[in-house]
C-alpha cells in the first residue's frame, strides 16, 4: 500500500501500520519524501488526482474531497490580495475530510466492521460521514460539553457518540481502550499517520494553484496540520515542483478564559511540540499568538465583507495574517491563509455573539433559554427571588425587570418551581425547585452545551 515505507526518524525502524509515534523509541514516524507525477500530467479534480503521492488502496473511499478553491480577498483594505484556501468547502466542511478519506480507505481494506475515533468535533463529523460511505460503523468519543450542532451531525451520519472526559487527551485514552475491546480500527487524528498523508495534499494543491508562494499561515492546533503542510512541501521539493520551502506560520491562542471559542485550536499541549518547532525553524516561519476574542470578530468580518462563513478557529489565521501584514513580515499576494473549517459547525458561538447573550440554545426560543437560566440560578442557590434573578441574569440583557416575574409565574404554573416562603417585609417571594423542576433542568442540561 505504501509508496515509501513509514520510518521512525530517530531509530529508522520501518512500519507497515499507519502509526505516528515509534513504539520502540517514541520518535516521530514519517514517510520519506515521495517523487510523484509532474504538474503537467495532473488534472486536479479531487485529492485523488494526486494519487501518485498517496498510499494505494483497493477501493478509495471518496466523497470528492480536496481540490478546494483558492480565492483572493478584496474588500478588507488591510487584508486585500491575501490568498485564502477554502478548506471548509470540503464535503463535511473541514480539511479533515482529506484525512478521513484515506483512513476509511485503509479501514475498508482491513475488513473492519467498526471504527473508533476521538476529537473535539470536526474530525469526528468527517469520520462519521466517510464511515457511512464505507459501510463501517463509527463510534466517536468526544470531551464533554461539545457543541450540540457538532454532536447532532455525527449522529446524523449514524455514529454512536460517547461523551467522556474534560479534555481531548482523556477522550483519546477512552477511545483507544474501546478500539481494543471492540477489535475496531483506531482513528484518532493525533495517532494515525494517514491523517498527515491526507492533509499534506493541501500543500500540493497550493503549489499547483499558485505560481509563487512565500508564506503559508495555518492554525497550530495539535500540530498535525503544520506537520502535514510540511510533508506536502517535502514531496513538492522531491518532485521538483518547487526549490525551497515557503515559510510556515503556526497560529495559536493567547491563553485566556475565552480560549474555549476555538476547541480545535485550544490544546493544552500540542501532540508534536518539538517537531512543530523544528518545522517552523526550518522554514524560517514562527508561531503567532492571537487573542481568542479577535477570532469571532474576524469570522463575522469575513462573512460581511467577503461572503464566507468560517468557524472561529479558522478565523484565527486571518487575525494572524493581519498582524503579519501590518509588521510587513508577509506580502499578501504571495501568502496563503488556510481556512480550515465551516461556520456551520460553530452555530451556537455565532448565535450567542449575535444575540448579545451569554448562552443561547440553538433551536430553543430566547424565552426558553431564559427559563433554563432561571431554573439553573434557583437550583444552584445563586438567586431565588425576582430582583436577585434579574440582577444575576445581567439586568437589561434578559429583558425588563417585570418579564422575570412573568417567567417565574409560568414556571410555577408548570409545577417546576414553588414558593419557598413569602417574607413579611415587602412580601418578597423566594422560590425553590420542585422535583419535576430538577428533572426538567437535568433534561435541559443534556440538550445544552455550555458556552
Ligand atoms: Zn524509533
Amino acid at each position: 500500500m505504501w509508496i515509501n515505507q513509514p520510518t521512525c526518524i530517530k531509530c529508522k525502524e520501518q512500519y507497515a501500520n499507519p502509526l505516528i509515534r515509534c513504539p520502540k523509541c517514541d520518535g516521530l514516524i514519517t514517510i520519506p519524501a515521495i517523487n510523484g507525477s509532474s504538474p503537467s500530467t495532473i488534472n486536479l479534480t479531487s485529492m485523488w488526482s494526486l494519487s501518485s503521492f498517496l498510499p494505494k488502496f483497493n477501493r478509495p473511499i471518496s466523497l470528492a474531497e480536496g481540490n478546494t478553491p483558492l480565492l483572493q480577498m478584496s474588500k478588507d483594505p488591510d487584508l486585500a490580495d491575501l490568498n485564502i484556501k477554502l478548506e471548509f468547502r470540503n464535503p463535511t466542511g473541514t480539511f479533515r475530510d482529506r484525512a478521513c478519506s484515506l483512513i476509511l480507505s485503509d479501514a475498508y481494506q482491513n475488513n473492519v466492521s467498526t471504527i473508533v475515533g476521538a476529537s473535539t468535533g470536526s474530525f469526528s463529523i468527517s469520520l462519521s460521514a466517510y464511515a457511512a460511505k464505507a459501510g463501517i460503523k463509527p463510534i466517536n468519543v468526544i470531551p464533554q460539553n461539545l457543541e450540540l450542532a457538532k454532536i447532532e451531525q455525527m449522529k446524523l451520519y449514524g455514529s454512536k457518540v460517547i461523551e467522556q472526559g474534560e479534555t481531548l487527551h482523556e477522550a483519546i485514552s477512552v477511545s483507544e481502550k474501546i478500539a481494543k475491546e471492540e477489535k475496531a480500527y483506531f482513528a484518532s487524528p493525533e495517532r494515525n499517520l494517514l491523517t498527515i498523508e491526507g492533509q499534506k495534499t493541501i500543500s500540493l494543491e497550493i503549489i499547483l494553484q499558485k505560481d509563487y508562494v512565500d508564506s503559508i499561515i495555518v492554525p497550530r492546533g495539535s500540530g498535525s496540520l503544520v506537520y502535514s503542510i510540511y510533508r506536502g512541501l517535502e514531496d513538492a521539493i522531491e518532485s521538483n515542483w518547487i526549490e525551497d520551502f515557503p515559510r510556515i506560520y503556526a497560529v495559536s491562542l493567547e491563553k485566556t478564559k475565552t480560549a474555549y471559542l476555538a476547541e480545535s485550536l485550544e490544546m493544552k499541549q500540542p501532540f508534536i511540540v518539538s517537531e512543530v518547532e523544528d518545522i517552523l525553524k526550518k522554514t524560517k516561519g514562527k508561531e503567532i499568538q492571537v487573542k481568542a476574542g479577535t477570532m469571532i470578530e474576524e469570522a463575522l468580518n469575513i462573512a460581511k465583507t467577503e461572503g464566507l462563513f468560517i468557524e472561529p478557529a479558522s478565523a484565527s489565521v486571518l487575525a494572524a495574517s493581519r498582524l503579519l501584514i501590518e509588521e510587513e513580515k508577509i506580502s499578501p499576494m504571495s501568502s496563503i491563509s488556510i481556512l480550515t473549517g465551516s461556520g456551520f459547525n460553530a452555530l451556537n458561538i455565532f448565535a450567542s455573539q449575535l444575540r448579545g447573550k451569554k448562552k443561547v440554545v440553538w433551536g430553543l426560543s430566547e424565552s426558553s433559554t431564559t427559563k433554563f437560566e432561571i431554573l439553573n440560578l434557583i437550583a444552584s442557590k445563586k438567586a431565588n427571588y425576582g430582583y436577585s434573578i434579574w440582577v444575576s441574569l445581567g439586568k437589561g440583557k434578559f429583558g425588563h425587570f417585570q418579564s422575570i416575574y412573568q417567567h417565574l409565574n409560568e414556571l410555577e404554573k408548570k409545577g417546576l418551581i414553588k414558593v419557598q416562603k413569602t417574607e413579611r417585609v415587602g412580601k418578597r417571594k423566594t422560590f425553590e425547585l420542585t422535583k419535576k423542576g430538577f428533572e426538567t433542568l437535568d433534561k435541559m442540561k443534556d440538550l445544552i452545551d455550555y458556552i
